[in-house]
């Protein structure tokens, strides 16, 4: 079992207690089964002796609605690919019953593969929120703000106040915590960015954007604004507060300090950067002055083409050594750490989840170890971060609560979903035709 608690233990032969929605005790399986097992006959047991136990992962920035996109336009250049692709596709396509099986796919693919938890921005979130809760996954979504007419909101005064009323609904939600997220700098005006914090702090709920994603951006910046994107950001004090920002590949020297000094939490999305080739996010640098730093698949409609946080993990580290010309960078136990426990400190989240230890909420996971790729284990680290993969997930409980046993969700529908997407192909398709 592995922890990811402070000292991140790892303990062999290892239980987890688990009352209502919470871990009680962690511990060697003896000791657990002595105190709570073996007298009590109405408990319910879930033995995986060829298993790891981790804390579930935490997918810190996607859009799962977009899984109806998944491969709609590969290998093109950011601008094109929005431009002749997502904006059209979106505009022709999305709609609340769009976002409602868009979602249950990505829900569907996510829990699959070992994510409990996940932080989202798109359209229609209220009901991005209601199949995230049918499903019994948790979710940190944000109701998108942008500068121009969307699936859901034809303006960005009309969209915060869609993304107040959404707040107001998921208030005090055990599995959801609703947030405002205005896209990114450059597609959104500062006096909404502005308004986005005072909304987001008036209900003490988080704020999500796109942040120095692209050099494009980074220098759009400095050339209207002369300052970098992160400065630009914190001058307008929309950094300040509970705040997830996706990406912060092009950061200034002392874009760092200021990060660290907002709080800011980081979602690092190596598929998405290397695929669109935004540049590499310089993670050791944001790690080594204190911000935290978590991973992310974003969208899959062409940033990444699944939410497979398996592959994140193997290519944060990767990624990070390859470019850094040391194959010492980023070792396996940091990038599971930032799968987890550092996940949730990027979402603000870590004193709910993130690790395996009393007093937090049950999100946990079973990877099995019956596959070739998963023998021999000498470092439960390098297996997870290296050899093991989404597939070997055998069961994932959220807040208590199975969702999926033996490789099966138990809350969706797959073959329902499974439909759906296809007929969704083939309207997408046909919407795209004339392009
Ligand atoms: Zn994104």
């Amino acid at each position: 079992m592995v922890t990811e608690d402070a000292q991140r233990h790892v303990i062999e032969n290892g239980a987890v207690a688990i009352q209502g929605d919470r871990i009680i005790e962690v511990g060697p399986r003896a000791t657990i089964d002595a105190k709570y097992g073996a007298t009590n006959r109405a408990i319910n047991r879930l033995d995986q002796p060829t298993a790891i136990l981790a804390p579930g992962l935490i997918n810190t920035h996607t859009h799962a609605a977009m899984s109806l996109f998944r491969g709609v336009a590969d290998d093109l250049k950011l601008q094109d690919w929005l431009e002749k692709y997502i904006f059209p596709a979106e505009a022709k396509n999305v709609d609340r019953e769009f976002v409602r099986w868009g979602t249950r796919l990505g829900l569907l693919e996510m829990a699959l593969s070992g994510t409990t938890a996940f932080a989202d921005m798109y359209y229609f979130e209220e009901t991005v929120a209601e199949e995230t809760k049918n499903a019994g996954m948790r979710g940190v979504l944000g109701q998108t703000v942008i500068g121009f007419p969307a699936p859901d909101y034809k303006t960005p005064e009309a969209a915060l106040a869609g993304a107040e009323k959404f707040i107001r609904a998921y208030a005090d939600d055990p599995l959801i915590v609703p947030a405002v997220a205005p896209h990114a700098i450059y597609t959104t005006s500062d006096e909404t960015l502005q308004a986005a914090r005072t909304l987001a702090d008036r209900y003490g709920k988080p704020l999500i954007i796109h942040l120095a994603e692209t050099k494009a951006e980074f220098d759009e910046a400095v050339q209207k604004r002369k300052k970098s994107p992160t400065r630009a950001l914190s001058d307008l004090g929309v950094l300040q507060g509970w705040t997830l920002a996706a990406h912060a590949v092009w950061l200034d020297p002392a874009d760092f300090g200021l990060l660290r000094a907002a709080g800011t939490g980081i979602s690092h999305c190596p598929s998405s950067n290397m695929k669109l080739a935004s540049g590499v996010a310089p993670v050791l640098k944001m790690l080594q002055a204190g911000i935290p730093v978590g991973l992310g698949t974003d969208g899959v409609a062409g940033s990444n083409n699944d939410v497979d946080m398996f592959e994140e993990m193997d290519l944060a580290a990767k990624l990070q050594k390859v470019t850094l010309g040391d194959p010492t960078a980023l070792p396996a136990d940091q990038a599971f750490a930032m799968a987890t426990i550092m996940g949730a400190q990027a979402l603000g989240m870590s004193k709910e989840i993130g690790s395996l230890e009393a007093g937090k909420r049950a999100d946990i996971i079973s990877i099995r170890l019956d596959a070739p790729n998963a023998a021999p284990l000498y470092n439960v680290y390098s297996q997870l971060v290296y050899s093991l993969k989404a597939s070997d997930v055998g069961e994932v409980m959220v807040n208590g609560r199975i969702i999926v046993r033996n490789r099966k969700m138990l809350t969706i529908d797959d073959k329902a979903v499974m439909a759906k997407a296809e007929e969704y192909r083939a309207k997408v398709a046909k919407s795209l035709s004339g392009n």
